[in-house]
């Protein structure tokens, strides 16, 4: 009799024990268990050591994979991200495997129906009619192709099954099942020379190699970071070794796809959110099986298997997209520098602007820095410009000066990027006589014109409303739209001039299937001159004529309450700003601005993201906040407001240990969503350990207290923000 640890998916435990009398399941084996009187499948994460019985316990009914589905290297990785992240083991698992395989689907790639010529070629010609064109080029074709061949390439050649069946029957071709073969773009990019910069920073990472060791990548935007990844990658890949590529989702644009496809004669496997079940799968067990070298995905990438891992990179590492913000609240940038240990490999994290925990270890000599200074293409500066909105008439959110700027560059005849993060036509609609807003019934929020739906949407809970005639509270019927979202500006652009084609582009200009694809071609050709958009194009997208950006509304970032928001606000405007003057096109950046005197504002504008970014951190030092001290977050909502500060209350108490510092519970920024009250505790340490420890036992302690009952509750550690 043997007994095992099963880790079964969303049951919010770590495991379950079971036991066997006949089969010996490996470590990382899915098995099908019994739970409560119904079957599920787990995995087996551990053999118990002390066999001896106290009380017998349910069997294991099937064992589905002869070896680990959870190679060893990724179990590690996810107790590792259970324990850091305070979540079930059985949740992070959850993760790490495709749904096909959650499901008990067999672990193997799908095969496909293959035909080959089975006796020499001669001999098959004599057998057919000699007018028979058709099949005797199909015999010639595959006698060519000297291997099994897809049906589907065969029906991509123009054959037919009345062509093969009669072969198939005469016995010259022979059908089989094979694995389907992942197709190869061929290259057509040269490799580029590196230039200086680029070979001091390629040379830094190829001493590197064979071990673990982390590069922060530091480059201006179209400095060729690109370029040294693919040098690094061509190393890695002459030593027979993978490689694996994160992007941020916004990031992961058929553009990167295509540049890496153009550049290396692989097929590279790809993994995000809007793969179905079998491409996923297919993927997964490609980079399982050795098949593919290159793995290019977003965040849940960074638990596929790969055997011969030797290089993980991530590409705008500061992105707050690598931390997912809901179940499992991990990050992926941290998990990769996690993975990258134990496999170890070194890893390269690439950005235009650091994020203030990667620059900090850098200081500390944790991270190696490699700095891009220089443009590859051309090398001009770009020119910023704030424009001072006190005191002036704006028309829908533009000031006079910008649209005298927009209107000589566009007759200039090149392309100008209007940048507003906000969707819509206006944010609020306001009664004129008593100052009613419309707010969401369900959250303690605004409600946003659509003008296109005719609709007032809310952005939190999703709701939509018809708009109101008039005013609810004083009756009267003068409501007006305040404040500008995407389009509105658009609207008025299109108005102002007339002549120009402006292309808008936010979530809800793209929602349909390639609709991002084809305005982003409306952009490379130069048809689109004048863009709207919101940070869905703050990235990676080229624009060949883009000589001035304008933000609309950078004051947002810097009232904010949000630790990181100054920090997100100085990343967003570097990297809209990148846009311009990529190419030939001297490029000058325009931030509208009511505080145009605001510290740090100026010295991102006059001395660039590095002098502000060391800014910021001392300012972190002082307020004691990361990456200096380490925080996390307890969230918790309900119907009842009572029930979640008693909670939160009772937990604070439980917590008084001298190395915490405990802030709350105080309302979360939102503080009423879809009918939910929410509010959270800070918890703060100087020490990790100290923290992490805390945070174990109150999560215990939780899990058993009766005040949970009516009260949903997370914990999230490393927050990216505190709403
Ligand atoms: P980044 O990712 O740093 O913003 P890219 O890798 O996209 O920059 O490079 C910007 C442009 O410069 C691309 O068009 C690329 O082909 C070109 N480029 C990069 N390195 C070189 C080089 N060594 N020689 C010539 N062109 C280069
Ligand atoms: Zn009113
Ligand atoms: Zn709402």
């Amino acid at each position: 009799m043997k007994r095992y640890k099963v880790c079964i998916p969303n049951t919010h435990r770590d495991y379950f024990d079971y036991q066997t009398e006949n089969c010996t399941p490996c470590v990382g084996a899915r098995v099908w268990v019994p739970f409560r009187n119904q079957k599920k499948l787990g995995i087996v994460i551990e053999e118990q050591e002390n066999s001896n019985l106290e009380k017998p316990l349910k069997n294991i009914e099937e064992v589905l994979d002869d070896s680990a589905l959870i190679t060893p290297e990724i179990l590690t990785l996810c107790r590792w991200i259970a324990q850091y992240y305070q979540s079930p083991l059985s949740e992070v698992l959850a993760l790490a495997l495709p749904k096909k395989y959650r499901l008990g689907n067999p672990c193997e790639l799908p095969k496909v129906d293959c035909y080959q010529l089975v006796i020499p070629v001669e001999q098959a010609l004599q057998q057919i009619n000699s007018r028979a064109l058709k099949q005797r080029a199909l015999i010639q074709w595959l006698n060519d192709q000297n291997k099994p061949v897809a049906k589907s390439l065969l029906s991509a050649e123009g054959f037919t099954s009345s062509q093969l069946l009669p072969l198939l029957e005469l016995g010259i071709i022979e059908l089989s099942q094979h694995i389907k073969e992942l197709a190869v773009v061929s290259p057509t990019t040269q490799i580029l020379k590196l230039n200086q910069e680029q070979e001091s920073a390629f040379t830094a990472i190829r001493q590197q190699l064979h071990h673990y060791h982390c590069f922060l990548l530091h480059g201006v935007t179209g400095s060729g970071k690109t370029e040294v990844y693919f040098h690094a990658i061509n190393e890695v890949l002459e030593q027979e070794k993978q490689v694996l590529i994160l992007v941020p989702e916004i990031g992961l644009t058929p553009q990167l796809l295509a540049r890496f496809q153009e550049r290396f004669q692989q097929p590279i496997a790809i993994i995000h959110s809007s793969l179905n079940e079998s491409e996923r799968q297919i993927a997964w067990q490609s980079a399982k099986e050795n098949r593919v070298k290159i793995l290019l995905g977003t965040r849940a990438a960074v638990f596929t298997p790969m055997p011969h891992l030797g290089l993980i990179i991530i590409d705008e590492e500061h992105d707050a997209s690598f931390k997912q913000m809901e179940g499992v609240r991990y990050s992926a940038r941290d998990t990769a520098l996690m993975r990258a240990h134990l496999a170890n490999v070194p890893i390269i994290l690439g950005t235009a602007t650091p994020s203030l925990e990667s620059l900090y270890n850098c200081k500390q000599n944790k991270y190696t820095r490699l700095m891009l200074q220089q443009k590859a293409l051309s090398d001009t500066p770009l020119h910023y410009q704030l424009i001072d909105l006190r005191a002036q008439i704006l028309q829908d959110g533009l000031a006079k000066p910008t649209l005298d700027l927009i209107k000589k560059h566009l007759e200039k005849e090149n392309q100008v990027l209007v940048f507003i993060n906000r969707r819509g036509f206006a944010p609020v609609v306001l009664c004129h006589q008593c100052g009613w807003m419309m707010d969401c019934k369900a959250c303690d929020s605004h409600l946003t014109l659509h003008k296109q739906s005719g609709q007032m949407n809310c952005h939190h809970c999703g709701l939509s409303y018809r708009p109101p005639s008039h005013c609810i509270s004083c009756k009267s019927s003068e409501l007006i739209p305040v404040g500008a979202g995407t389009q509105r500006v658009h609207e008025y652009l299109s108005e102002y001039f007339p002549e120009t084609q402006v292309l808008r582009i936010d979530r809800d200009e793209t929602r349909k299937k390639n609709a991002f694809a084809e305005h982003l071609i409306k952009i490379t050709s130069g048809e689109a001159q004048l863009i709207v958009g919101t940070q869905m194009l703050a990235k990676g997208h080229h624009f060949p004529r883009l000589s001035l950006v304008v933000i609309l509304d950078a004051d947002a970032g810097l009232y904010n309450q949000d630790f990181r928001a100054t920090e997100h606000l100085g990343q967003l405007l570097t990297q809209v700003a990148g846009r311009a003057g990529r190419a030939e096109h001297a490029g000058e950046v325009v931030i509208q601005t009511h505080l145009p005197q605001h510290p740090q504002l100026n010295l991102l504008v006059q001395q660039g993201y590095e002098a502000f970014a060391h800014a910021l951190l001392d300012t972190r030092q002082q307020a004691e906040l990361p990456p200096f001290h380490f925080l996390a977050v307890l969230r918790a909502q309900s119907k009842s407001q009572k029930a979640v500060t008693q909670l939160l209350q009772a937990t604070k108490k439980y917590l008084q240990i001298p190395s915490l510092t405990i802030m709350g519970p105080a309302p979360a920024p939102l503080a009423r969503k879809a009918n939910q009250y929410r509010m959270q505790l800070l918890i703060k340490s100087s020490s990790r350990p100290a923290l992490k420890s805390a945070l174990t036992q109150m999560r215990e302690w939780l899990t058993m207290n009766k005040l949970t009952n009516a009260v949903r509750w997370n914990v999230d550690v490393d927050p990216m923000d505190l709403s």
